[in-house]
């Protein structure tokens, strides 16, 4: 992997995240716990050096690798030519950011049905978001991040790590910690931990309020989490005495706090909130 790094004079950067994997364990590991199968088509953000991209292909039907580093985008055609000539024909890969994708960047006539990735750890989450909204086709997913964000993310109501993220990604899908990852399988090795989060889509909850006004009620709550709702919901409604009605029209006692509610419980202030 150093070898090709050379090659393409890629020198790792931190404002893309790029922290490669050289540890064929840690990849086979990654393959195996998002249990694909020979019909899943693969998303693969940040496919860097092509590391896990290798791994992926002899165990889906399809990778479709967005990277927005240009360099390396280019290489990775070249890379699998090279090193799995017979895959080849599995591989698209997209030269752009994934906060940009959009169902027809990825698409090339097939969609993607998981997705699988060493995201680039300053844009995780917004990124893990983006996909799941932009693509309901990607029904589960495994991706590596940041330990602590992969305890956040997965963390059920009423504790301190649960939060605006943990919320959100609950709007789309399920989540769990799928194990630690040690700092060592890295190049260059990174200054945080990082662990294993797997997801699978979950009916979303069933309200007449639209997702961005319950993202916005859970941005509000959050936003001043150690104040009772009927505090942190006041600028949104108005008045703490508007956000109290509002609350007791949800059905949620107004002297709680954004930690302790379930996005099904943000989805009804929402839907309160447009009656
Ligand atoms: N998958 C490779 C591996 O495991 O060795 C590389 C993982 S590295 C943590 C993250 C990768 O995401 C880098 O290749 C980086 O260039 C790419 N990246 C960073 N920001 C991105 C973005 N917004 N959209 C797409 N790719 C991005």
């Amino acid at each position: 992997m150093r070898a090709l790094a050379r090659r393409l004079v890629v020198r790792p950067t931190k404002r893309l995240g790029q922290n490669f994997v050289h540890d064929a364990n840690t990849v086979r590991r990654i393959v195996r716990l998002a249990e694909l199968g020979p019909e899943d088509v693969v998303l693969e953000i940040g496919p860097g050096l092509g590391s896990l991209t290798l791994a992926l292909l002899p165990v889906a039907a399809a990778v479709l690798a967005v990277e927005i580093d240009p360099v390396l985008a280019g290489a990775l055609p070249d890379t699998v030519a090279e090193r799995a000539p017979t895959l080849a024909g599995r591989l698209s890969v997209h030269a752009g950011d994934a906060l940009r994708l959009r169902p027809g960047d990825v698409a090339a006539g097939r969609e993607p049905t998981a997705v699988v990735a060493n995201l680039p750890y300053n844009v995780g989450v917004p990124v893990l978001l983006h996909v799941l909204e932009q693509l309901p086709s990607v029904r589960t997913g495994l991706v590596m991040i940041q330990s602590e964000v992969v305890d956040r993310l997965a963390a059920p109501p009423g504790g301190r790590e649960y939060g605006a993220p943990s919320a959100k990604l609950a709007w789309y899908a399920e989540a769990r910690r799928a194990g630690p990852v040690p700092r060592s399988v890295f190049w260059p090795v990174p200054g945080v931990d990082s662990a294993l989060l797997a997801v699978r889509r979950r009916a979303q909850p069933a309200t007449t309020a639209s997702r961005e006004r319950v993202f916005a009620v859970v941005d509000a709550a959050f936003a001043q989490r150690r104040k009772t709702l009927r505090g942190a919901l006041a600028g949104l409604a108005g008045s703490p005495s508007a956000a109290e009605q509002l609350l007791r029209a949800a059905g949620v006692d107004p002297n709680t706090r954004a930690e302790r509610l379930s996005i099904e419980d943000f989805a009804r202030i929402a839907a309160a909130e447009s009656h």
